[in-house]
């Protein structure tokens, strides 16, 4: 690891300015600083071919004029530059005494630039020069490299030229080879480019081939250690912890299945808690991951895999992320067990004193069987008499570190189930949790009608509010849900302060309640109650009901500011309604001025229903760092060349030869594979906080 202060070109400033911008320290920290794009300098075009629609375009050729117009701030140079062909406008409105002074009027230059137009005459304003001479980079690449820098490194003369001019450093300094990361096998397998030769390639690629093959094997490497290194840690988990059997299904299920069931379960949930029970019988501790969109019927799942617990004599807890939604899950719960003999409780930041001793009590006796809550299940005090099922719904909101904390209330972990409605793609699935299995409700309940979207311009209120006049003469509901993304933002609260108020102005024969995160939780539970309850009939909310709230009488879902809301918000919220055998609405409110990925957003939004699609879609267009239920649970660390959204096959394939390393050789023990060890341990050590990775 040398030290970038050592690299010729880098002064103390320089060497400041890298560590503290791009956390450059290092040789290699240079090295794997990757471009974000290339472009071709391959071609030169004649000026007489020059026009606007032209991308990036370099010409070869000299001055003829350079005029300075205006005075002070407000003057620019001019220049006129020919090649034999035609005469280039070049303009600067910045700098200009600088390059004025650098320019010699003999020497043949390079100009590099977008070309525009203006008052009819092709130009290129603030091009990039370079003297012919000059311009023979010594490492030569048909395709320049461009690299992000930042305002304060641009001041300090650190813009992507001279990143590039760097990397030309480093490699001119190097004696030898780059070593290699990977072992020769995998290499030559699949007819890798070796290190040294990728790393080259991605800073000066002699062509686009080459530089697909390196970035091919950089991609490979970096998500066949991601990989590598949760199904390791997979293995051990399994050889270490021991798992409770609940070899039987018994009374409770039984009893359950035959008397209160209310309707035939979906194909998808019978498969699904066959997987669940199958993991659950087998010695190991399970740790599953329940994906199903929104509506599909996880809650019933939940319950039914909760029952076989107690059927061997265990107990089960349902953790949720908010108050109200754990009431709820109570209450449906309740009524779907009632007459049936068994215990369940609440328990939540907001219960009485009294009500939580004597739930202590019953929890340590045994006597208390499922208990359901939220975070306060967590807390130290809460002590289970033998807790062998743990469901964790919506886990997005739950970080890592709690659910750890839930895995140490026994002396053996008991089995963990997390459910979550936001889909995430496979890929990521396959990154972040890794060493989770995953089961998928992939169909609805019968009888679901796709709710239908629709966006709309604020222009078109009058409209909207004839149609939801409609809807609430037909008896039904509407949901009017303002983006409150800091809760301490006055602006938008004054927004949902006031669209309470006109809805109540607009709608005088409903009752209109209002729910948002500032409400003592007595307050907005009494708000939802009504709402749930019909009392009243529309409710103005935050995304406070984003999760898991069940009011199959609403059909209409107003978004308001939808521009503001990503993609598997968007999705969440809208599946507030068609949770009833109604036709269901969503509209989506924005205003006029939209940029290109937004409205991508909305035409998303308004062709599917489908989760997965919408996840997928929302990958793409945003990266996983900022994919919804990514951001809280974190990737725990940041891919440098590899992307989720569009390396999935790679992805894939990088998992395909971890298994079968780690399948013939385990703990990678074997002389071939000491390289892999060595490489997971410097990982480990250095950038990748691994342990995040549950
Ligand atoms: P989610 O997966 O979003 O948590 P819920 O568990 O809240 O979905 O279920 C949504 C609705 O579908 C509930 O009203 C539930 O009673 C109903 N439901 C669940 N399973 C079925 C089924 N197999 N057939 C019909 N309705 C079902
Ligand atoms: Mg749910």
């Amino acid at each position: 690891m040398q030290n970038i202060n050592y690299l010729p070109g880098v002064g103390p400033k320089k060497a400041e300015l890298l560590k503290q911008e791009l956390k450059i320290a290092s040789y290699e920290d240079l090295l794997y600083y990757f471009p974000y794009k290339y472009i071709d300098r391959s071609k030169f075009y004649s000026i007489r071919e020059v026009n606007t629609k032209l991308p990036y375009i370099q010409v070869k050729g000299r001055f003829t004029s350079l005029n300075t117009v205006g005075t002070g701030r407000q003057s620019r140079m001019t220049a006129t530059f020919t090649d034999g062909t035609g005469v280039l406008e070049l303009v600067w409105f910045k700098g200009h005494k600088f390059v004025k002074e650098s320019i010699n009027s003999e020497a043949e230059y390079i100009v590099f630039g977008k070309p525009s137009a203006f008052n009819g005459q092709i130009n290129i304003v603030h091009p990039e020069l370079e003297k012919i001479n000059e311009a023979q980079v010594k490492i030569s690449s048909a395709l320049q490299a461009f690299y992000n820098t930042t305002e304060k490194m641009k001041k300090g003369f650190l813009n992507s030229k001279a990143i590039q001019k760097l990397q030309q450093n480093v490699f001119l300094s190097f004696q030898g080879k780059i070593p290699e990361t990977l072992p020769a096998g995998i290499i030559e397998k699949y007819k890798f480019l070796n290190l040294h030769e990728s790393l080259k390639a991605i800073h000066f690629p002699p062509n686009s081939h080459q530089l697909e093959k390196a970035q091919l094997r950089l991609k490979f490497e970096e998500l066949f250690y991601i990989q590598l290194n949760i199904l390791r840690q997979k293995n051990q988990r399994t050889k270490a912890i021991k798992g409770y059997v609940f070899p039987k299904v018994g009374e409770f299920l039984n009893a359950f299945y035959s008397q209160k069931l209310p309707f035939e379960l979906t194909n998808a949930q019978k498969r699904v808690i066959k997987e669940i029970r199958r993991d659950m019988g087998s010695g190991k501790q399970m740790n599953r991951l329940l994906q199903g969109d929104v509506g599909s019927g996880k809650t019933l799942v939940a319950l039914m895999v909760m029952l076989i617990a107690l059927d061997n004599s265990f107990q089960a807890c349902l953790m949720a992320p908010t108050e109200i939604l754990a009431t709820q899950h109570f209450e449906t719960i309740s009524e779907m067990l009632d007459g049936l003999n068994i215990k369940v409780a609440l328990l939540t930041g907001s219960s009485k004193k009294k009500e939580r001793q004597m739930i202590d009590e019953d929890l340590q006796s045994g006597e208390l069987q499922i208990l359901i809550g939220t975070h306060a299940l967590l807390e130290d005090k809460v002590v289970f008499n033998n807790l062998g099922l743990v469901v964790i719904d919506e886990q997005h909101r739950f970080g890592v570190a709690q659910r750890a904390k839930l895995w140490r209330k026994n002396s053996q972990p008991p089995h963990i189930l997390v459910m979550t409605a936001t889909p995430i793609p496979r890929t990521l699935a396959m990154t972040i949790y890794g060493d989770l299995e995953v089961s998928v409700i992939d169909e609805l309940p019968p009888g679901r009608k796709p709710i239908e979207t629709a966006h709309y311009f604020h222009n078109r209120r009058n409209n909207l509010n004839k149609f939801i006049n409609q809807e609430l003469e037909k008896g039904r509901q509407v949901y009017v849900v303002y983006p409150l993304i800091e809760e301490s933002e006055k602006m938008d609260f004054k927004n949902l302060a006031e669209g309470y108020e006109y809805m109540q102005r607009v709608f005088p024969n409903y009752k209109v309640s209002m729910v948002h995160g500032k409400m003592r939780p007595a307050e907005k539970d009494e708000a939802m109650q009504e709402f749930a309850s019909n009392q009243s009939q529309i409710l103005v909310s935050t995304t406070v009901i984003e999760v898991g709230v069940n009011v199959p009488n609403a059909s209409v879902m107003v978004i308001e500011s939808a521009e503001r809301f990503g993609l598997s918000q968007l999705h969440q919220l809208r599946g507030r309604v068609g949770r009833g055998a109604d036709q269901s609405f969503c509209i989506l409110m924005t205003g006029y001025k939209l940029s290109d990925e937004t409205r991508k957003r909305m035409e998303i939004m308004t062709r599917s229903t489908d989760g997965f699609e919408i996840a997928e879609a929302d990958l793409k267009l945003r990266g996983p760092g900022d994919l919804e239920g990514t951001q809280q649970s974190g990737l725990p660390f940041a891919l440098k060349i590899a992307n989720l959204g569009k390396d999935g096959q790679i992805l894939q394939f990088a998992r395909q030869v971890a298994e079968a390393i780690l399948d013939s050789d385990p703990l990678l023990e074997k002389e071939e594979n000491y390289l892999l060890n060595k490489q997971l341990k410097k990982l480990a050590r250095e950038k990748m906080n691994w342990s995040m990775i549950s």
